[in-house]
């Protein structure tokens, strides 16, 4: 019996994945040195900033990047982030989450990000949705265990009130997101919000792809009657 949804945040909810890119381009680009693109920062995502650096540290400078290191870098990315405005909501974001609550479902959120302002964020932006108990971040998950690895999603079928994998779905962006959604072996929507092929979401072990969150919302009930019993 499905029991709730657990919702990843960054290109689900809001539509953050450019800054995020952005952000880290300025930064490990600009400021130090890192060679890559902006788009490969959306294969990064859903891993914990300390992971992100961490693993630009491994590929280009052939060692662990230091906590030094990590402290410093992530707190001026965040910074960035901070500084290019607020998110928008993701367009039919809302529907979805309106659709999960009127049937009763329980909304959890389960995000890499460590934003201090993230409860504020939700609040703003989805008023009432995700009560403090229903959220896993990046506080709550050991380092190196942040996605792809399925600890984030298995905390939050804990905190959905101890549930079965079998008994939630997945809502997810990334790569390693819905890796990490699989891996938890959580029933893993892909919603390709951003620049990368549907595939790498299919590959990575989506369920099901999406192009939108508004196609999300469109087809939820239909998706939970073919795949899930509610009763
Ligand atoms: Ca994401």
């Amino acid at each position: 019996m499905l029991k709730a949804v657990l919702f990843d945040m960054d290109g689900v909810l809001f539509d953050s994945m450019k800054n995020h890119a952005e952000a880290w381009y300025q930064t490990l680009c600009e400021h130090y040195g890192f060679v890559c693109d902006r788009i490969h920062f959306y294969l990064y995502e859903g891993s914990t900033g300390a992971q992100t650096i961490d693993a630009l540290f491994r590929e280009q400078r052939g060692r662990h990047a230091t906590d030094y290191e990590i402290e410093t870098i992530y707190a001026e990315k965040s910074n960035c982030f901070t500084q290019l405005g607020p998110a928008e909501p993701m367009p039919g974001a809302g529907d979805v989450l309106r659709k999960v609550g009127e049937k009763r479902l329980t909304r959890v959120l389960v995000t890499g990000s460590g934003q201090a302002t993230l409860i504020n964020k939700l609040s703003l932006a989805y008023p009432g949705v995700f009560t403090p108990d229903h959220i896993v971040s990046a506080k709550d998950c050991p380092i190196g265990q942040g996605k792809p690895h399925p600890y984030p999603y298995l905390m939050g079928l804990k905190k959905a009130g101890n549930i079965l994998p079998t008994e939630a779905i997945v809502v997810e962006n990334a790569p390693m997101g819905v890796q990490a959604g699989h891996a938890a072996g959580v029933f893993t929507i892909g919603v390709n919000t951003g620049p990368l092929d549907p595939q790498v979401l299919k590959e990575a072990g989506a369920d099901l792809v999406l192009g939108s969150m508004s196609e999300l919302a469109e087809r939820f009930d239909g998706i939970v009657e073919q795949f899930f019993d509610l009763h």
